[in-house]
């Protein structure tokens, strides 16, 4: 790759810097030049412009600067996080990108909380449009008022090539829990269907308690091999979830009782397993639930179901973890991006009561609204 050469235009407030060989410089790394631009602007705090294959960048920047900052666009968006190769190419999967390496095969993750992550999800790099639009002469302001990739800012410094999502640590996920929020507050159109004509509604004291009834019978399913293998678990683990029977036991218990193929073992497991940590336990227990639920889609809508069961019944307290808790399983590949998009736009009374059910996926919504605008972005492409 040439080293970076820049030369210093006009004076006063028109004064900027030209990067006379953007393109070369671009075309080493295998990127289109407006994302190296944009993220010059975007480190730089500085107003960015591009036309005619003129890149300029508002005020003075040397070119030291510009190959630190540069060097900072290779660790993030080039090398590959495994070998450190830097023939790699961008990928866009489900609103989440990833550098995907031509020499080892590694998929590493780019942080998404980046502004440039923004701008790439929506310009693509063979987006045949994106490259049109970007030809023509284009400013946009950085650095100005605070935006929802500011609050992520602070710690997209350093090498970020192993970040994602579960990967960030606590200070990380509220950050990102903050971002998801403010996006989805942007969002308005986001609505929940209702589906009224599947619970009549009657209000009287005998039907709410009949329902209630009704629910406590379901808390565990009905099969004895369930009630079995949750009542084992719930009796390992009364004191502690960290009582509970290794992995590997829980499994062979599922087989002795021939419930292996069954989707309500994992709404039992999904109602026995977690306690407030679940967060955490998710990831512990991936390697046992993931063998279970095998990416089958009944599989994956009793999880979410024993989920909502055990924090809408047992553990409210859990309610505001839900996309928390939402983006864990979609982050880990537990459950696939449509089947929660289906439960959150969907209320049901199949596992709990409508209105706790309401209460859930409202608290969800910031969640869902999010993967819904990634979706539709990805869509666009
Ligand atoms: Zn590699």
């Amino acid at each position: 790759m040439p080293p970076i050469q820049s030369k210093v235009e006009g004076r006063g407030n028109g004064i900027k810097t030209v990067i006379v060989n953007l393109n070369e410089v671009a075309r080493a790394l295998g990127r289109p030049p407006t994302y190296v631009l944009k993220f010059f602007g975007y480190e730089l705090g500085a107003l960015t412009n591009e036309s005619q294959d003129r890149y300029l960048i508002n005020g003075v920047h040397e070119a030291g600067e510009l190959q630190d900052s540069l060097d900072g666009f290779i660790n993030k968006f080039v090398l590959c996080g495994s070998c450190k190769n830097p023939e790699t190419e961008i990928q866009i999967k489900k609103g989440l990108l990833q550098r995907d390496c031509k020499a080892c095969g590694h998929l590493s993750m780019i942080d998404i909380r980046h502004k440039l992550s923004t701008y790439i999800l929506k310009n693509p790099p063979s987006d045949k449009k994106g490259k049109k639009k970007s030809a023509t002469a284009t400013a946009n302001v950085v650095g100005g008022g605070k935006s929802i990739a500011d609050l992520a800012k602070n710690d997209s410094n350093g090498d970020s090539a192993n970040n994602s999502f579960a990967d960030a640590g606590d200070d990380d996920d509220d950050i990102l829990t903050k971002k998801i929020n403010a996006e989805a507050a942007a969002l308005a159109n986001a609505k929940i269907e209702v589906n009224d004509d599947d619970w009549a509604v009657d209000m009287s004291k005998e039907a709410i308690e009949a329902r209630a009834k009704e629910l406590d019978n379901l808390t565990l399913a009905e099969s004895d091999g369930y009630t079995q293998l949750g009542e084992w678990l719930l009796k390992e683990s009364k004191d502690s979830k960290d009582d509970l029977p290794s992995d590997i036991d829980i499994y062979k218990k599922i087989m002795e009782l021939e419930i292996l193929e069954n989707p309500e073992t994992v709404q039992v497991l999904a109602q026995t397993l977690f306690d407030d940590d679940v967060v955490e336990q998710i990831d512990e227990h991936l390697g046992l639930l993931k063998k279970l639920i095998k990416g089958e889609e009944e599989s994956e809508k009793a999880f979410l179901g024993g989920l909502e069961r055990y924090i809408g019944l047992e553990n409210q307290g859990l309610i505001e973890k839900v996309p928390k808790i939402l983006m864990t399983v979609y982050d880990k590949e537990l459950i696939s991006e449509e089947v929660i998009l289906n439960w959150g736009t969907k209320v049901s009374k199949k596992y709990v009561a409508k209105d706790i059910s309401k209460k859930v996926r409202k608290a969800a919504k910031p969640f869902i609204s999010w993967l819904q605008e990634a979706d539709e972005e990805s869509d666009e492409e």
